[in-house]
């Protein structure tokens, strides 16, 4: 069923405590954790607690916590202090969805990858 642990999920393994991970939010439907192999000075992955194979699939099976894990892209943007307000190299974030393999996706449980820290070039490689 839609939103049920698998036994065989790194992430769900992270929400359930049995992987560590380096939590800096945590709420009643999302995990934010710092990735383990860092692209940027800020990369954290925010997560819904329940499985959901992407993104998109998510958004179209649970849209609450979809919309919950963006706001919490930003909760965790504002505790890094990457406020898009402040302006100038090194301010604002990128929240990035890999949407399969082919795009890069290696974990199919749905992420939000929040980067930021350093300048971001555009269009991304
Ligand atoms: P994807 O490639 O699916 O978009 O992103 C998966 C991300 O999970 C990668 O950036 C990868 O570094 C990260 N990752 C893989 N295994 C672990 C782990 O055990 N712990 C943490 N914190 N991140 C992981
Ligand atoms: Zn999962």
């Amino acid at each position: 069923m839609a939103g049920e642990p698998q036994a065989d999920c790194l992430f769900c393994k992270i929400v359930a405590g049995e992987v560590p991970a380096t939590v800096v939010r945590d709420t009643e439907t999302t995990v934010a954790f710092r990735d383990i192999n860092p692209q940027a000075p800020v990369h954290v992955l925010v997560i819904p607690k329940a499985h959901h194979r992407d993104a998109v699939t998510l958004a179209t099976e649970a849209p609450q916590v979809a919309a919950d894990v963006l706001r919490e892209a930003g909760e965790v943007a504002a505790l890094e202090k990457l406020a898009v307000s402040e302006g100038g190299p090194g301010t604002g974030y990128r929240v990035v969805f890999n949407t399969g393999t082919g795009a890069g996706q290696t974990v199919f449980h749905a992420h939000a990858h929040v980067l930021g820290g350093r300048g971001l070039d555009w269009p991304p490689g």
